[in-house]
């Protein structure tokens, strides 16, 4: 099994072609030319005091009438579009944001470039510092704006040319500037940085865009023009492939279009073993933006909503519970996870260092030191509890039933709260806590007895109780799902789920495996949560499984000694020799 967070890097072969490595946001297999891009004015502000304030202010007069009248050029053709353009307008007509830059080359005798650098840090400082999610949001497109400015000012264009359909190479994209191209010249996209929720990825995931982020560095070392072959779902990028592997990228996208198409036509079955037993598939998310596929793969509900990303990609967090809470609702659970920051997921203002990350102030740690930004997300999922009764909350990282009663003391705090001050939710929403700790899965008895579900989170729980860093690759041969305490760890939950009728469901990238599902449901989970494109897979996979199988099959490995002997028994059952 692969890390979810693994690092980026690349692998040369001897003739020449080179493999990059990175996050695959939306899947697709491409082959073309590579159209490079990289945004070198930030980088190259000169911090000088200006001779000429007059002149400089006039340079930035005339840099904001052309990105105002550039902006209004643009057709939106989404309405997601049509807000992010909104939001750049309502920024470049700011009369604070203005005054600021006007003032810092006329008082301060900044140069125009400098003076709209200065402007923005002052902003976002400010912004970031009032630890407001919507506030939060603003930065990223006060960037945007930012970086608008410096091109005008510096006389460069600011967009890309494409003169054929190409694959774009960036290191970064905004998502004005994705939305200026025309999308059918956009074949895929590689960019340096980027995280899978970031505005330039909801925008290409919508426009069904090829897109592997967090690169490193493919856009210093790509030339323009160079033949690129991609496979989002895997998150490789081969630069100037050899002919050979140009064909079987070509034979992968043919066959990869085949069975997307063969398992789409599934998605409205149900997810039923041979012998009647239902599974219930639900979908992980970490943004609204995958609502959209969670439906089409046919999802019992939403899993696991990761929200932090959406902190970590300054975007709004209640608007986002909305709309899963409405769109969702009426399939099942839409469980809100709350906000699982730091580790290696941290956030701007969370300026703070640690010598063990992984073992230190992330989530609920973090969250009940930090009241009042904790406070405001529990009011937004209790908002959207009010628009379905579907919606749950689920604490991650709990290690012990003390903290959790903390966490959940703090919930009805804020209960408490809305009731008087009016604001309506769900007095009967679901509370369920993750079990990715080794400490709540061996407590998981006691800790059922104070909530209505649990979620196993495979994820940590393989990492904490091996020892093994999740996001280290060279010691990566070592992350073994199927290490017999994993496996040991995760009976002992479902038992205690069971003993207590309380429901228990995994949610760690091993839910999505369909060669891990036989002896997943032979434990005894009837709910598994992945991302929608593994929701297809898997389903397919079960309405091939007989049950009684599976549980005698997961019978027989709770006495097996080691992970190579488990690996041995899956394989042999999934290859239908056992
Ligand atoms: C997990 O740990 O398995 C999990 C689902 O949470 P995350 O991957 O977000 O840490
Ligand atoms: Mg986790």
């Amino acid at each position: 099994m692969r890390a979810r967070y693994s690092l980026s890097g690349s692998i040369g072969y001897n003739h020449g072609m080179v493999e990059k490595k990175g996050i695959g946001v939306f899947p697709g297999v491409v082959t073309g030319r590579a159209a490079v891009f990289r945004h070198t004015i930030l980088e190259n502000v000169e911090h000088s005091l200006s001779e000429d304030p007059q002149s400089e202010l006039a340079a930035f007069e005339e840099a904001l009438s052309r990105v105002l009248s550039e902006l209004h050029a643009i057709k939106p053709t989404t309405k997601d579009e049509a807000d992010i353009l909104a939001v750049y307008e309502s920024m470049l007509s700011d009369p604070d944001f203005l005054a600021l830059i006007r003032e810092n080359i006329t008082e301060r005798r900044y140069s125009a470039s400098w003076a709209v650098e200065a402007a923005t840090e002052k902003y976002t400082a400010a912004l970031a510092a009032l630890g407001d999610s919507y506030f939060a949001e603003r930065i990223a497109d006060i960037r945007d704006a930012e970086v608008r400015l410096l091109h005008a000012i510096a006389g460069v264009g600011g967009g890309i040319e494409l003169t054929e359909p190409s694959i774009i190479i960036a290191d970064y994209l905004t998502p004005s500037e994705l939305m200026e191209l025309e999308k059918s010249d956009i074949l895929g996209l590689l960019l340096d940085s980027g995280g899978p929720t970031s505005h330039v990825a909801i925008l290409a995931h919508s426009d069904e865009i090829p897109v592997i982020l967090g690169i490193g560095d493919i856009s210093t070392d790509v030339e323009d023009g160079a033949m690129i072959a991609m496979d989002a779902k895997e998150g490789i990028a081969i630069i100037d492939p050899d002919e050979k592997t140009l064909r079987s990228f070509r034979a992968r996208k043919g066959i990869a279009a085949r069975t997307e198409k063969e398992l789409r036509k599934e998605a409205e079955l149900p997810a039923i073993t041979l012998d009647g037993h239902r599974i219930h598939l639900m979908c992980n998310i970490e943004g609204a933006e995958g609502i959209d596929g969670a439906i089409a793969a046919g999802a019992d509900g939403i899993g696991l909503f990761r929200t932090e990303f959406l902190v970590l990609q300054h975007m709004d967090g209640e608007s986002a519970y909305d709309e899963a809470a409405r769109r969702m609702g009426s399939y099942g659970p839409v469980t809100f996870r709350t906000y699982d920051l730091g580790g290696d997921k941290v956030a701007d203002g969370m300026s703070f260092e640690e010598e063990n990350p992984i073992l230190g102030w992330r989530a609920v740690r973090y969250c009940m030191e930090n009241r009042d930004f904790f406070r405001s997300q529990l009011v937004s999922i209790l908002k959207a509890s009010s628009l379905s009764k579907s919606v749950r909350i689920m604490f991650p990282m709990i290690s012990g039933s003390e903290e959790l009663m903390d966490v959940i003391a703090f919930l009805d705090e804020v209960k408490k709260e809305c009731r008087r001050n009016g604001i309506a939710f769900n007095e009967e929403m679901k509370v369920g806590t993750m079990i990715e700790t080794p400490s709540a899965a061996i407590t998981s008895d006691i800790i059922a007895k104070h909530v209505d579900f649990m979620s196993i989170g495979t994820n940590d729980l393989i990492q904490y109780t091996i020892a093994v860093d999740r996001g280290n690759e060279r010691i990566a041969h070592l992350y073994r799902p199927l290490h017999p305490a994993v496996i040991r760890l995760m009976k002992h939950v479902a038992e205690a789920g069971r003993s207590n009728g309380v429901p228990v469901s995994i949610c760690g990238e091993m839910a999505g495996q369909a060669e891990y599902v036989p002896l997943l449901i032979g434990l005894g989970f009837d709910e598994l949560s992945m991302s929608a494109h593994s929701i297809l897979e898997v389903r397919r996979r079960i309405r091939g499984l007989d049950m009684a199988s599976c549980v005698d099959f997961a019978d027989r490995v709770l006495s097996l000694p080691d992970a190579t002997s488990i690996e041995k028994a899956l394989k042999e059952f999934n290859d239908g020799k056992a």
